[in-house]
């Protein structure tokens, strides 16, 4: 089929730029250019609504939704790993809005991009 052909290069062209942007909102960030990495961040998040791709788990736990700030550990966040013996959690503080980002971390099945993919960001 033509048209699902078609759909899933425009999929894979989204993911392409969204990892494109994401890679530019950090140089921002290092940059400490904090307006041009928002509206980067602020791309990624219409591509992917206009193309209907979810993002990759690593750059969608990297953005900050409060205040559309890359969340980088030591510049932009602080991150924590709490632990109450059976679950393990991540906790990822945006130190530019103080919002609070809670994920349930798996120590055995760390670091899988959504799709199986290994590769890096
Ligand atoms: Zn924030």
């Amino acid at each position: 089929m033509p048209s699902s052909k078609n759909k899933r290069i425009v999929r894979d062209l989204a993911i392409q730029r969204i990892r494109w942007l994401y890679k530019l909102s950090i140089n921002a960030i290092k940059r400490n250019d904090k307006e041009l990495a928002r509206r980067y961040v602020d791309l990624i998040l219409s591509i992917s609504r206009k193309a209907n791709v979810r993002l990759p788990r690593l750059v969608k736990r990297s953005i900050c939704r409060n205040c559309k700030i890359p969340l980088i550990p030591g510049v932009t966040a602080r991150v924590r790993l709490k632990s109450d013996g059976k679950s393990s959690w991540v906790i990822i503080k945006c130190l530019e809005c103080g919002w609070i980002y809670r994920y349930p971390y798996k120590p055995r099945k760390e670091c899988q991009l959504e799709g199986g993919k290994s590769e890096h960001i």
